[in-house]
Protein backbone atom coordinates (compact mmCIF):
# COMPACT_ATOMS: atom_id res chain seq x y z
CA UNK A 1 0.00 0.00 0.00
CA UNK A 2 1.07 3.37 -0.55
CA UNK A 3 0.61 7.26 0.47
CA UNK A 4 -0.56 9.52 -2.11
CA UNK A 5 0.98 12.49 -0.15
CA UNK A 6 -0.99 15.37 -1.22
CA UNK A 7 1.13 17.79 1.25
CA UNK A 8 4.49 16.49 -0.62
CA UNK A 9 3.09 16.61 -4.10
CA UNK A 10 1.33 20.37 -3.54
CA UNK A 11 4.41 21.50 -2.04
CA UNK A 12 6.52 20.52 -5.53
CA UNK A 13 3.64 22.15 -7.58
CA UNK A 14 3.51 25.71 -5.31
CA UNK A 15 7.47 25.28 -5.15
CA UNK A 16 7.27 25.09 -9.13
CA UNK A 17 4.73 27.76 -9.32
CA UNK A 18 7.74 30.03 -7.11
CA UNK A 19 10.09 29.40 -9.70
CA UNK A 20 7.65 30.73 -12.28
CA UNK A 21 6.78 34.23 -10.17
CA UNK A 22 10.16 34.61 -9.24
CA UNK A 23 10.49 34.45 -13.48
CA UNK A 24 7.81 36.84 -13.89
CA UNK A 25 9.41 39.18 -11.57
CA UNK A 26 12.60 39.18 -13.20
CA UNK A 27 11.26 39.88 -16.44
CA UNK A 28 9.06 42.79 -14.75
CA UNK A 29 5.81 41.10 -15.59
CA UNK A 30 2.53 40.97 -13.93
CA UNK A 31 2.13 38.70 -11.43
CA UNK A 32 -0.94 36.55 -10.11
CA UNK A 33 -3.61 37.98 -8.00
CA UNK A 34 -6.26 36.23 -6.34
CA UNK A 35 -9.35 38.21 -4.77
CA UNK A 36 -10.82 35.79 -2.03
CA UNK A 37 -14.03 36.56 -1.33
CA UNK A 38 -15.38 35.50 2.52
CA UNK A 39 -19.13 35.86 3.16
CA UNK A 40 -20.02 35.34 7.02
CA UNK A 41 -18.12 33.85 9.61
CA UNK A 42 -18.17 30.08 8.99
CA UNK A 43 -14.95 28.57 10.86
CA UNK A 44 -14.51 25.96 8.28
CA UNK A 45 -14.50 28.65 5.11
CA UNK A 46 -12.17 30.88 7.29
CA UNK A 47 -9.62 27.91 7.79
CA UNK A 48 -10.04 27.39 4.15
CA UNK A 49 -9.86 30.73 2.64
CA UNK A 50 -6.39 31.37 5.25
CA UNK A 51 -4.94 28.64 3.74
CA UNK A 52 -5.34 29.68 0.42
CA UNK A 53 -4.26 33.57 1.31
CA UNK A 54 -1.01 32.01 2.65
CA UNK A 55 -0.72 29.84 -0.17
CA UNK A 56 -0.49 32.70 -2.27
CA UNK A 57 1.93 34.56 -0.42
CA UNK A 58 4.42 31.93 -0.03
CA UNK A 59 4.44 31.38 -4.14
CA UNK A 60 4.83 35.12 -3.98
CA UNK A 61 1.38 35.60 -5.55
CA UNK A 62 -0.83 39.17 -4.08
CA UNK A 63 -3.82 37.97 -2.84
CA UNK A 64 -7.00 40.56 -1.83
CA UNK A 65 -9.31 39.42 1.14
CA UNK A 66 -12.65 40.64 1.10
CA UNK A 67 -14.64 39.84 3.97
CA UNK A 68 -18.75 40.53 3.97
CA UNK A 69 -20.83 40.18 6.83
CA UNK A 70 -23.29 37.39 6.77
CA UNK A 71 -26.25 39.90 6.36
CA UNK A 72 -24.83 41.47 2.96
CA UNK A 73 -27.32 41.19 0.64
CA UNK A 74 -27.23 38.91 -2.86
CA UNK A 75 -27.12 42.37 -4.66
CA UNK A 76 -24.02 43.93 -2.87
CA UNK A 77 -22.39 40.86 -3.19
CA UNK A 78 -23.01 40.55 -7.23
CA UNK A 79 -21.71 44.52 -7.05
CA UNK A 80 -18.52 43.39 -5.10
CA UNK A 81 -18.05 40.60 -7.70
CA UNK A 82 -18.49 43.31 -10.74
CA UNK A 83 -16.37 45.39 -9.45
CA UNK A 84 -13.31 42.67 -8.94
CA UNK A 85 -14.35 41.14 -12.48
CA UNK A 86 -13.49 44.92 -14.03
CA UNK A 87 -10.35 45.30 -12.31
CA UNK A 88 -7.17 44.50 -14.48
CA UNK A 89 -5.08 43.66 -11.17
CA UNK A 90 -7.04 40.76 -10.22
CA UNK A 91 -6.33 37.86 -11.95
CA UNK A 92 -8.79 35.04 -10.07
CA UNK A 93 -11.89 35.36 -8.20
CA UNK A 94 -13.10 32.41 -5.69
CA UNK A 95 -16.11 32.91 -3.32
CA UNK A 96 -16.13 30.71 -0.60
CA UNK A 97 -18.99 28.41 -0.09
CA UNK A 98 -21.34 27.89 1.20
CA UNK A 99 -22.67 31.38 1.28
CA UNK A 100 -25.87 32.28 3.81
CA UNK A 101 -29.15 30.97 2.88
CA UNK A 102 -30.15 34.16 1.88
CA UNK A 103 -27.99 34.21 -1.21
CA UNK A 104 -28.18 32.11 -4.43
CA UNK A 105 -24.67 30.47 -5.30
CA UNK A 106 -25.83 29.91 -8.64
CA UNK A 107 -26.42 33.53 -8.97
CA UNK A 108 -23.19 34.51 -7.60
CA UNK A 109 -20.83 31.86 -9.56
CA UNK A 110 -22.64 32.91 -12.87
CA UNK A 111 -21.40 36.70 -11.96
CA UNK A 112 -17.95 35.73 -11.90
CA UNK A 113 -16.11 36.52 -15.05
CA UNK A 114 -15.29 32.75 -16.52
CA UNK A 115 -11.91 34.44 -17.63
CA UNK A 116 -11.48 35.27 -13.38
CA UNK A 117 -13.07 31.88 -12.76
CA UNK A 118 -10.29 30.12 -10.53
CA UNK A 119 -12.85 27.69 -8.46
CA UNK A 120 -13.65 26.18 -12.23
CA UNK A 121 -17.60 26.41 -11.27
CA UNK A 122 -19.07 28.71 -14.11
CA UNK A 123 -21.20 26.90 -16.52
CA UNK A 124 -18.68 28.14 -19.06
CA UNK A 125 -15.94 26.40 -17.72
CA UNK A 126 -17.92 23.40 -17.16
CA UNK A 127 -19.08 23.15 -20.58
CA UNK A 128 -15.79 23.36 -21.52
CA UNK A 129 -14.43 20.62 -19.20
CA UNK A 130 -16.81 18.32 -20.35
CA UNK A 131 -16.55 19.09 -23.72
CA UNK A 132 -12.71 18.49 -23.34
CA UNK A 133 -12.23 22.14 -24.14
CA UNK A 134 -9.17 24.11 -22.18
CA UNK A 135 -11.13 25.69 -18.97
CA UNK A 136 -10.27 26.53 -15.32
CA UNK A 137 -11.13 22.83 -13.84
CA UNK A 138 -12.85 22.82 -10.34
CA UNK A 139 -9.59 23.00 -7.81
CA UNK A 140 -10.76 19.67 -5.87
CA UNK A 141 -11.23 17.36 -8.90
CA UNK A 142 -8.25 18.78 -10.71
CA UNK A 143 -5.80 18.44 -7.64
CA UNK A 144 -7.06 14.65 -7.26
CA UNK A 145 -6.16 14.25 -10.66
CA UNK A 146 -2.71 16.17 -10.33
CA UNK A 147 -2.27 13.59 -7.46
CA UNK A 148 -2.61 10.46 -9.85
CA UNK A 149 -0.88 11.73 -12.27
CA UNK A 150 2.51 12.15 -9.92
CA UNK A 151 2.20 8.91 -8.71
CA UNK A 152 1.68 7.45 -12.40
CA UNK A 153 -1.74 5.74 -11.44
CA UNK A 154 -2.32 3.15 -14.56
CA UNK A 155 -6.01 4.50 -14.03
CA UNK A 156 -6.67 3.62 -18.07
CA UNK A 157 -9.32 0.87 -18.27
CA UNK A 158 -10.06 0.60 -14.32
CA UNK A 159 -13.81 0.35 -13.11
CA UNK A 160 -14.06 4.22 -11.26
CA UNK A 161 -16.73 4.56 -8.76
CA UNK A 162 -17.53 7.68 -7.64
CA UNK A 163 -19.55 8.15 -4.19
CA UNK A 164 -21.41 11.75 -4.51
CA UNK A 165 -22.12 13.76 -7.57
CA UNK A 166 -22.01 17.68 -6.31
CA UNK A 167 -21.28 20.14 -9.05
CA UNK A 168 -17.71 20.94 -7.28
CA UNK A 169 -16.81 17.60 -6.44
CA UNK A 170 -18.73 14.27 -7.95
CA UNK A 171 -19.64 15.01 -10.64
CA UNK A 172 -16.58 16.85 -12.14
CA UNK A 173 -14.47 14.18 -11.03
CA UNK A 174 -16.49 11.36 -12.60
CA UNK A 175 -16.29 13.47 -15.87
CA UNK A 176 -12.60 14.13 -15.72
CA UNK A 177 -12.18 10.21 -15.18
CA UNK A 178 -13.67 9.15 -17.98
CA UNK A 179 -11.82 11.42 -20.32
CA UNK A 180 -10.02 10.02 -23.21
CA UNK A 181 -6.76 10.85 -21.01
CA UNK A 182 -3.93 9.96 -18.37
CA UNK A 183 -5.52 10.01 -16.18
CA UNK A 184 -8.45 9.06 -17.24
CA UNK A 185 -9.95 6.27 -19.71
CA UNK A 186 -11.86 4.64 -16.68
CA UNK A 187 -15.45 3.55 -16.82
CA UNK A 188 -17.40 5.59 -14.27
CA UNK A 189 -19.77 4.57 -11.96
CA UNK A 190 -21.36 7.80 -10.14
CA UNK A 191 -23.28 6.84 -7.45
CA UNK A 192 -25.27 8.99 -5.03
CA UNK A 193 -27.42 8.99 -1.85
CA UNK A 194 -30.37 7.01 -3.81
CA UNK A 195 -27.62 4.40 -5.57
CA UNK A 196 -28.79 0.79 -4.51
CA UNK A 197 -26.49 -1.87 -3.95
CA UNK A 198 -23.60 0.39 -3.13
CA UNK A 199 -21.77 -2.10 -1.54
CA UNK A 200 -21.56 -4.09 -4.57
CA UNK A 201 -21.05 -1.77 -6.81
CA UNK A 202 -17.66 -0.44 -4.44
CA UNK A 203 -16.63 -3.95 -4.57
CA UNK A 204 -16.12 -3.98 -8.27
CA UNK A 205 -14.19 -1.27 -8.60
CA UNK A 206 -10.29 -0.44 -9.13
CA UNK A 207 -10.70 3.24 -8.03
CA UNK A 208 -13.05 5.00 -5.35
CA UNK A 209 -13.78 8.44 -5.01
CA UNK A 210 -15.43 9.02 -1.55
CA UNK A 211 -17.14 12.39 -1.91
CA UNK A 212 -20.33 12.35 0.15
CA UNK A 213 -19.14 13.83 3.64
CA UNK A 214 -20.26 11.49 5.62
CA UNK A 215 -17.48 10.28 8.22
CA UNK A 216 -15.88 6.79 7.89
CA UNK A 217 -18.39 5.50 5.52
CA UNK A 218 -16.37 3.38 2.94
CA UNK A 219 -15.32 0.41 5.66
CA UNK A 220 -13.36 -2.28 4.16
CA UNK A 221 -16.20 -4.40 3.67
CA UNK A 222 -16.96 -2.38 1.05
CA UNK A 223 -13.59 -2.44 -0.93
CA UNK A 224 -11.44 -5.09 -3.33
CA UNK A 225 -8.13 -5.78 -2.62
CA UNK A 226 -5.68 -3.71 -4.75
CA UNK A 227 -8.02 -1.09 -5.13
CA UNK A 228 -7.43 2.60 -5.27
CA UNK A 229 -9.10 4.99 -2.68
CA UNK A 230 -9.36 8.91 -2.98
CA UNK A 231 -10.99 10.04 0.18
CA UNK A 232 -12.43 13.73 -0.32
CA UNK A 233 -14.27 13.93 2.91
CA UNK A 234 -13.67 16.50 5.26
CA UNK A 235 -16.01 16.91 8.58
CA UNK A 236 -15.34 18.20 11.77
CA UNK A 237 -16.56 15.50 14.54
CA UNK A 238 -16.65 16.58 17.86
CA UNK A 239 -13.36 15.89 19.81
CA UNK A 240 -13.27 17.31 23.34
CA UNK A 241 -9.64 15.76 23.56
CA UNK A 242 -8.42 18.53 20.65
CA UNK A 243 -7.77 21.97 21.62
CA UNK A 244 -9.91 23.10 19.13
CA UNK A 245 -13.21 20.30 19.62
CA UNK A 246 -12.56 18.56 16.75
CA UNK A 247 -10.97 16.70 14.84
CA UNK A 248 -11.05 16.29 10.78
CA UNK A 249 -12.76 12.84 9.84
CA UNK A 250 -12.66 11.96 5.83
CA UNK A 251 -15.38 10.03 4.58
CA UNK A 252 -13.29 6.64 4.58
CA UNK A 253 -12.22 4.60 7.75
CA UNK A 254 -8.74 4.49 7.00
CA UNK A 255 -7.38 2.07 9.46
CA UNK A 256 -9.62 -1.01 8.24
CA UNK A 257 -9.19 0.23 4.45
CA UNK A 258 -5.67 1.20 3.82
CA UNK A 259 -4.26 -2.60 4.09
CA UNK A 260 -6.17 -3.46 1.22
CA UNK A 261 -5.20 -0.61 -0.91
CA UNK A 262 -3.21 -0.48 -3.54
CA UNK A 263 -2.89 3.64 -3.41
CA UNK A 264 -5.09 5.43 -0.37
CA UNK A 265 -5.27 9.57 0.24
CA UNK A 266 -4.80 10.22 4.51
CA UNK A 267 -6.66 12.53 5.80
CA UNK A 268 -5.91 15.35 6.37
CA UNK A 269 -2.78 15.69 4.04
CA UNK A 270 -4.03 13.81 0.69
CA UNK A 271 -6.60 16.33 -1.23
CA UNK A 272 -7.43 19.01 0.80
CA UNK A 273 -3.31 20.24 -0.48
CA UNK A 274 -3.91 19.52 -3.52
CA UNK A 275 -7.13 21.50 -3.94
CA UNK A 276 -5.16 24.58 -3.33
CA UNK A 277 -2.14 22.86 -5.21
CA UNK A 278 -4.91 23.20 -8.27
CA UNK A 279 -6.31 26.28 -7.21
CA UNK A 280 -2.67 28.69 -7.25
CA UNK A 281 -1.87 26.34 -10.52
CA UNK A 282 -5.74 27.99 -12.19
CA UNK A 283 -4.56 31.15 -11.12
CA UNK A 284 -0.99 31.70 -13.12
CA UNK A 285 -3.04 30.75 -15.67
CA UNK A 286 -5.56 32.99 -15.24
CA UNK A 287 -2.60 35.41 -14.96
CA UNK A 288 -1.06 34.38 -18.22
CA UNK A 289 -4.52 34.53 -20.22
CA UNK A 290 -5.92 38.04 -18.79
CA UNK A 291 -1.95 39.75 -19.35
P1 LIG B 1 -22.43 17.60 -1.05
O1 LIG B 1 -23.14 17.50 0.26
O2 LIG B 1 -22.72 18.73 -1.96
O3 LIG B 1 -22.70 16.26 -1.86
C1 LIG B 1 -22.69 15.01 -1.25
C2 LIG B 1 -23.08 13.97 -2.26
O4 LIG B 1 -23.00 12.71 -1.64
C3 LIG B 1 -24.49 14.12 -2.82
O5 LIG B 1 -24.43 14.03 -4.22
C4 LIG B 1 -25.25 12.94 -2.24
O6 LIG B 1 -26.17 12.39 -3.17
C5 LIG B 1 -24.14 11.95 -1.95
N1 LIG B 1 -24.46 11.10 -0.81
C6 LIG B 1 -24.85 11.49 0.42
N2 LIG B 1 -25.07 10.42 1.20
C7 LIG B 1 -24.82 9.33 0.44
C8 LIG B 1 -24.86 7.94 0.67
N3 LIG B 1 -25.22 7.44 1.87
N4 LIG B 1 -24.52 7.11 -0.32
C9 LIG B 1 -24.15 7.59 -1.53
N5 LIG B 1 -24.07 8.91 -1.81
C10 LIG B 1 -24.42 9.76 -0.84
O7 LIG B 1 -20.89 17.50 -0.68
P2 LIG B 1 -19.58 18.02 -1.46
O8 LIG B 1 -19.55 19.50 -1.46
O9 LIG B 1 -19.42 17.29 -2.76
O10 LIG B 1 -18.46 17.51 -0.44
C11 LIG B 1 -18.31 16.15 -0.10
C12 LIG B 1 -17.26 16.03 0.98
O11 LIG B 1 -16.02 16.48 0.46
C13 LIG B 1 -17.51 16.90 2.23
O12 LIG B 1 -17.01 16.21 3.37
C14 LIG B 1 -16.69 18.13 1.98
O13 LIG B 1 -16.28 18.79 3.17
C15 LIG B 1 -15.50 17.52 1.27
N6 LIG B 1 -14.75 18.44 0.40
C16 LIG B 1 -13.41 18.41 0.51
C17 LIG B 1 -12.64 19.20 -0.29
C18 LIG B 1 -11.16 19.13 -0.18
O14 LIG B 1 -10.46 20.03 -0.60
N7 LIG B 1 -10.62 18.02 0.36
C19 LIG B 1 -13.23 20.07 -1.21
C20 LIG B 1 -14.62 20.07 -1.33
C21 LIG B 1 -15.38 19.23 -0.51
Amino acid sequence: MQILDGKVVSQAIRDELKISVAQLVAEGRKIPHLAAVLVGNNGASETYVAAKVKACAEIGYKSTMVRLEEEITENKLLAVIEELNGDYEVDGILVQLPLPAHISDENVINAISPSKDVDGFHPVNIGRMVQGLPSFVPATPYGIMLLLEHYKVATKGMNAVVIGRSNIVGRPVSILLSNNSAPGNCTVTLCHSHTKNLESICLQADLIVAALGKPEFLVAEMVKEGAVVIDVGITRVNDTSKKSGFTLKGDVHFNSVAPKCSYITPVPGGVGPMTIAALMKNTFLACQQNS
